[in-house]
């Protein structure tokens, strides 16, 4: 993946030469998405992906709360980032749920199913949830953790744009919620698609890696021009959030939101 992501950078770097005005549009607010939840802090006992972490960045009022999901070897959809889970490493996809929650989060919680997430999810209807689908083995899998996620979120009761959005570095996976949810927001990752493709594609934003913002100085004024919104990740430095609320991102996704929160004074979006 870090392969494909740094030859994107690349590809990018070469293709925006040339380009140097910077973005004129700056939203007048930013909507900050806490990374992996509001994790850092005491009340979520520093876990990331847990319960505690999302109730946490509900219970500060921040814009969005992002999380993961995997899919394990019995079709259970989790909530973890890596597609390895515990001190032994056991890789998601070859252990069954039950065999997983051996380990628990490091803040005593059992591994969150994609279920015991939404339920705390319901609970704040102004926290945008932002779901990240997690590339699988093969696009069969990953199309699977779509379907199954979809089902889940139908059932928890959050099958409303105003509730939940996408994002993914799958095509595959993007797409598939495009085709078959077309009125959610679903933001791309990697990086290697242009804002004109993007839209045609059906895509309502892109949620970019910070560098591809310096490397292509036009890119949100691009991402705008087509009515798209430009989140960035992960921003934690706030030399680095300035500059990037400056050129105008609709959204940041930080581990640092307090940090974000405290530089953007009246201009942050809080529903
Ligand atoms: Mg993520």
């Amino acid at each position: 993946m870090k392969k494909i992501f740094f030859a994107a950078l690349t590809a990018l770097a070469v293709c925006s030469c040339g380009t140097s005005k910077l973005a004129s549009h700056a939203p007048e607010k930013v909507g900050i998405v806490a990374h992996r939840g509001y994790w850092n802090c005491p009340e979520a006992g520093y876990a990331q992906n847990s319960v505690a972490s999302l109730r946490a960045a509900q219970e500060a009022g921040f814009w969005g709360s992002e999380f993961d999901v995997q899919l394990t070897k019995d079709g259970i959809v989790v909530s973890n980032h890596d597609k390895e889970y515990g001190p032994e490493k056991m890789v998601i996809a070859e252990h069954t749920y039950a065999e997983l929650t051996k380990y628990t989060l490091p803040n005593g919680e059992k591994l969150p199913t994609l279920n015991d997430y939404l339920e705390q999810g319901a609970k704040c209807p102004t926290t945008m949830l932002v779901l990240e689908v997690k590339k699988q083995s093969t696009d069969e899998k990953t199309i699977e953790l779509v379907d199954k996620s979809m089902e889940i979120v139908k059932e928890c009761g959050l099958y409303d744009p105003s509730r939940i959005m996408f994002i993914s570095f799958s095509k595959v996976a993007c797409e598939r919620i495009i085709e078959k949810h077309p009125q959610f927001e679903v933001q791309y990752l990697l990086g290697n698609i242009s804002s004109g493709k993007l839209k045609a594609r059906g895509y309502t934003g892109a949620d970019y890696h910070q560098a591809l913002f310096s490397i292509e100085p036009s890119l949100i004024k691009n991402l705008h021009k087509k009515g798209l919104k430009a989140n960035v990740w992960t921003v934690d430095k706030p030399a680095k959030m300035k500059k990037l609320f400056a050129k105008g991102v609709d959204q940041i996704t930080t581990n640092a939101p307090m940090a974000a929160r405290e530089l953007l004074g009246e201009r942050e979006d809080r529903k």
